[in-house]
Order: structure tokens, then sequence, then C-alpha cells
């Protein structure tokens, strides 16, 4: 089976329909680690879709901070009037798909699916010896995970837990083979708000019978989503910072 992961998508329909364009034709089934709403301007169609498109949806923080189910004054003050915002956007039907996302984590394929952390799906996973307290608590030696918007993840090869970096700017893609005996926590990247100072969208893909991640970076039109950030009279920061990626 070839999965699609994607991760972080944040209410960016232009980033969305990039990776989807770019990821035509190599995969079987989309799989999502959350965050499918929040900071963008295009909450319903990237709800609409994912509702029709993804085999399995964990929540992330941002989808019960924009349905009502997040006490918001825990959101700094930008993510809290674009949660406001969302919350006001979105049609019933879409909010309660995404109300009701399940908590991870969640099994597909033998697959550990979570937003932050196996333990916290709140709980950003960003350093080795984060990853290795998070590995101390997975179910499955292969798991995808987002929340920190950075591209990468960790590695447990039985002895220490080593980092893996994003793919460069220089290049589209980077392979990345699953070995047995080894622990992996995946993290795509964000597909609408990368933070690693790439502005591409970015995604995943996983070969189930190859044994492979490739991990993918996309460029999409940028000044559209942000244009449309400003339009609807969201935080300027928001539109400002899909030009740099942070
Ligand atoms: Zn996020």
């Amino acid at each position: 089976m070839r999965y699609l992961i994607l991760t972080d998508l944040h209410a960016n329909w232009e980033a969305l329909t990039a990776v989807l364009d770019n990821a035509d034709g190599h995969y079987d089934r989309v799989i999502c680690c959350g965050d499918l709403v929040g900071y963008g301007a295009d909450p319903n169609p990237v709800v609409e879709w994912v509702t029709h498109h993804c085999t399995l949806v964990v929540r992330g923080n941002h989808d019960r901070a924009c349905t009502g189910l997040e006490d918001l004054e825990w959101f700094n003050p930008i993510a809290r009037m674009a949660a406001v915002w969302t919350l006001d956007q979105l049609s019933a039907g879409n909010a309660a798909f995404v109300r009701d996302l399940p908590r991870g984590p969640s099994f597909i394929d033998g697959i550990e699916m979570i937003h932050g952390s196996p333990h916290d799906e709140d709980e950003y996973v960003v350093s080795a010896d984060e990853a290795a307290e998070a590995f101390a608590y997975l179910e499955s030696p292969l798991a995808f995970f987002g929340h920190t918007h950075l591209q990468g993840g960790f590695i447990w090869n039985r002895e220490r837990v080593e980092t893996i970096p994003p793919v460069s700017p220089h290049c589209r893609t980077e392979s990345l083979g699953i070995e047995s005996g080894f622990g992996y926590m995946i993290n795509p990247g964000s597909v609408g708000q990368p933070r690693d100072g790439d502005p591409r969208a970015s995604y995943a893909l996983y070969d189930s019978e190859k044994r492979k991640v490739l991990y993918c970076r996309v460029e999409y039109d940028v000044p559209t989503a942000q244009r449309k950030i400003r339009d609807a009279g969201l935080p300027l920061f928001l539109a400002d910072r899909l030009a740099i990626g942070r």
C-alpha cells in the first residue's frame, strides 16, 4: 500500500492542492496527523476535501480550538483570533466532522498516527531527548506525527535517537529506508504553514511494501494564500510568515 501522509494543513487550500498535484499517481490512500484548520483562510474547502479523501485522520490542537473543544485562553492572541474566525466560518457539517475527529494514537496497517507525542497530543517533539521519551510510549515501530511544523523526525537505532533533517532547500525529495528492529517517528512537515525556514509545502509518501518513506517539498501559490488571509481580516502575521516558512 502506498500512503500519502499529510499534517498541519491549516486551512491552506493553495498548499494542499499543490501537494495533491505533486503527489498524483504516487499513492493509494491518504492519512493525516491533524490540524486541518486554524491560521489559513480556507477551512471549509480543506475540511471537505479531507472528509472525502482521507482514510484516517487524528485531531490536532487547532481542530479542538476551532470547534469549541478547547479553552482559548491557553492560545497565543494570534492563534486565538484565527480560531474564533474559523469557528465562525466553518459550516455546521464541517465543524461536526472536525469536532468528532479521534484523539491519537490511531493505527492503520501497523502505522501509528499521532499529532504531538504518543502520550500527549499537545506535546511538541522537537529534540532527540524529547523523542527518546516519546519512543518509550510508541506501540508501533513506525509512527507519523506533526504539530511542530518541522519536516524530518527521529530514528531510534537501538542505541540512541538520531535526528532526521528536512529536505534540503536545493532538493525536492529525500528518501529513507525503514529497517526492521529500529523505531521511527516521521514528521512529514506542515502542508499549510512550514516553520523550518523553507516556505515550500511539505508532505511524505510511504510505501509499506518497499518499506520506504519519501519526504517531499513543493512550491505553491503563496501570494494567493496570503491575499486570502489578508482579505479575511485574519492577523497579517499569518500571511507574512508563509513567505519565509517560519
Ligand atoms: Zn499545527
